[in-house]
Order: C-alpha cells, then sequence, then structure tokens
C-alpha cells in the first residue's frame, strides 16, 4: 500500500488549485482524476467569467495552465479514478483506484458533479447516437443538423450558443417562460439568429431509428403535444453531486451534497471537501478554485498541528 500525505480526489477547478496550494506547502499531493481530468470544465467551450482572462478561455486550455501550474511545484497527477475508500478508522485513509491502494493522512473531495438526465424514453438509447450531454465534444457532428437544447439555465444557453457555430438551427426548449440563466447570456440567446425558443414546454420522449429523429414536446400550460424533427438532443438540466463512494461515510444533505463546514472540513476530522461536490450555490470555476485553495490551506494547518508534516 502507497502511502501519501494528501490525497486529492478529483481533478477539477478545486482539485488542481488543491494541489497547487498543498505542493507549495512541500505536503507533495496526489490528485486522483477521475474519469476525466479537469471535470466539467474541461467539457465546457468558453470561460468568460475566469478574473485575469479578459478575452475569455477554454475550459481545456484553462486545465491544462492549472495542471502545469500545480505539477511545476511537485503535484502528481494520476490518471485514474477512485472505486472505494474507507474513512471510518480515521487517520491515515484507505483510498483505493482501479490498479492501486493507497494510505492518505489526509484527503480533499473534489469529485464535482455530473449532468442530470431527463429521465424520457429514448434518452439512454440514444446516447451517442444523437443526444448528448456535451456541446464540445459532439457539436462538430452536427454540421448544417437542427438541434433541440433542454433547459433554461447558463448551460443550456452557453452550450446552445456554441452550437450554433455548426448547427443549421438550435431550438431550445424550456419547461417555463423565463430563463433561470443570467441577463448576458439571456441577451446573447435570444438574439442569436440560430437560435430559437419554445416555452413552457418539456420533452416528453427521444424518437428515431438507429439515430434522434426528432422529439415529442408537450406544452405544459395547454397540454398540447407535438412531433418536432431533430437531429440532436442535447440535455442541460443540472447536475448532481458525485458522491456515490462517500455515502455512510460523509455527512451529506438531502440532495447528496457533502456537508462542509467554513474551513472546507467534512464530517470526518482529516477529510475536507471543495468545489461542487458540496457546493449547490455558486458552482463557478472561480468559487471552487477558492473553495480548493481554502481546503488545501487548512489541511497544511491539520497536518502541522498534529506534527504529520
Ligand atoms: P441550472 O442553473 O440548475 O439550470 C437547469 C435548467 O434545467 C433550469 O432552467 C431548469 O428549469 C431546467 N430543468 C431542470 N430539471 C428539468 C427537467 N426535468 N426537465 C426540463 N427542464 C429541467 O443548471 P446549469 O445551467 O447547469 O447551471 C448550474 C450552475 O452553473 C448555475 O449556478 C449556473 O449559473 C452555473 N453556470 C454558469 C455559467 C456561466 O456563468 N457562464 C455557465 C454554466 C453554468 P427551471 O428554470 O424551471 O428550474
Amino acid at each position: 500500500m502507497k502511502q501519501e500525505n494528501v490525497v486529492i480526489i478529483g481533478s477539477g477547478p478545486a482539485g488542481l488549485t488543491a494541489a497547487l496550494y498543498t505542493a507549495r506547502a512541500n505536503l507533495n499531493p496526489l490528485v486522483i482524476t477521475g474519469n476525466e481530468l479537469g471535470g466539467q470544465v474541461s467539457i465546457t467551450y468558453e470561460v468568460e467569467n475566469y478574473p485575469g482572462f479578459p478575452q475569455g478561455t477554454t475550459g481545456p486550455e484553462l486545465v491544462e495552465l492549472m495542471r502545469r501550474q500545480a505539477e511545476k511545484f511537485g503535484a502528481r497527477v494520476e490518471i485514474n479514478e477512485v472505486a472505494e475508500v474507507d474513512f471510518t478508522k480515521g487517520s491515515p485513509f484507505y483510498v483505493k483506484t482501479h490498479s492501486e491502494e493507497y494510505q492518505a493522512k489526509a484527503v480533499i473531495v473534489c469529485s464535482g458533479a455530473s449532468p442530470k438526465r431527463l429521465g424520457v424514453p429514448g434518452e439512454d438509447a440514444f446516447i451517442g447516437r444523437g443526444v448528448s450531454f456535451c456541446a464540445t465534444c459532439d457539436g462538430f457532428f452536427f454540421r448544417g443538423k437542427e438541434i433541440v437544447v433542454v433547459g433554461g439555465g447558463d448551460s443550456a444557453l452557453e452550450e446552445g450558443l456554441f452550437l450554433t457555430k455548426f448547427a443549421n438551427h438550435v431550438r431550445v426548449v424550456h419547461r417555463r417562460d423565463t430563463l433561470r440563466a443570467g441577463p448576458v447570456l439571456s441577451r446573447r440567446a435570444l438574439t442569436n439568429d440560430k437560435m430559437s425558443f419554445i416555452w413552457d414546454t418539456v420533452v416528453e420522449e427521444i424518437v428515431g431509428n438507429g439515430k434522434v429523429e426528432g422529439v415529442t414536446l408537450k406544452n405544459l400550460k395547454t397540454g398540447a403535444v407535438e412531433k418536432l424533427t431533430a437531429d440532436g438532443v442535447f440535455v442541460y438540466v443540472g447536475h448532481y453531486p458525485n458522491t456515490s463512494i462517500f455515502k455512510g461515510q460523509l455527512a451529506m444533505d438531502d440532495h447528496g451534497y457533502i456537508i462542509a463546514d467554513k474551513l472546507m472540513a467534512t464530517s470526518v476530522e482529516g477529510v475536507f471537501a471543495a468545489g461542487e461536490v458540496q457546493d449547490p450555490v455558486y458552482r463557478q470555476v472561480v468559487t471552487s478554485a477558492g473553495q480548493g485553495c481554502q481546503a488545501a490551506i487548512m489541511v497544511e494547518r491539520w497536518l502541522s498541528a498534529r506534527g504529520l508534516s
């Protein structure tokens, strides 16, 4: 079993910032990436609100810069997924990936959140055949096509706008008649010629033959049901926290988010949490990065107070 000072679970902005700070505190941290280096931001096309980038940047570029900066100070980034943890016996904590076992004096959980599904017929069956949760990954395949985007939040509009670069037309299907997204994105989306909105409406079914050919829509105000032809359906209806491996070990709220206090401490002493896995409210790259920094500082203090660093 490998011995570590700090294992950071997850490699989004929270994890990579926690890595940068613990590395600079000489703790030689190990980051276990999860199934995607960079987490959700790595599949975000444009990031326009991370300070220091007045021209904006892309998610993958920001992740790459964060990784390089953390590694420069000695963080190690391992591409692997954590399959099991045991926090019940206290420090050192047991962490197991698909290929290694570790004992860590402290752990920072930054495992983030994943996109929610609609749960309608056809959604699962057509994943990779017209149904997608990632415009950055799949937008290119929809050149000149008709696309439906589901949701009315920032993700739906941001990714929908990205899809207008490829698609013939993007129809945003939203269950209410007001957008949840902020004013900047809303204005940009509402004035985009290649985008239109279908209000008060939900997708009841995704239909096709081997690939997506359309959706069945229901207007929630009138009850009217109609079919709409579409080649792609991109779903952006929120997220759920990636906490299944921590169930029964760390205290969570009713929605499965880890409960962490202002010092990023979880219910287990020596285990800290940062980023969207414990934050259902702010969920920004900059807030996740800030929380990663906070958790790293608290880990350093926690270890040195116990003579463990
Ligand atoms: P979100 O803000 O929770 O929006 C989810 C959207 O999906 C809402 O419009 C919601 O409708 C709709 N929805 C939820 N369940 C649905 C269902 N079963 N069927 C149909 N529609 C459903 O999620 P998000 O857009 O992923 O954003 C998450 C967080 O990240 C937010 O805090 C957001 O501000 C942030 N974010 C920021 C940026 C940016 O600043 N550039 C970009 C992306 C995300 P209702 O409106 O009726 O609830």
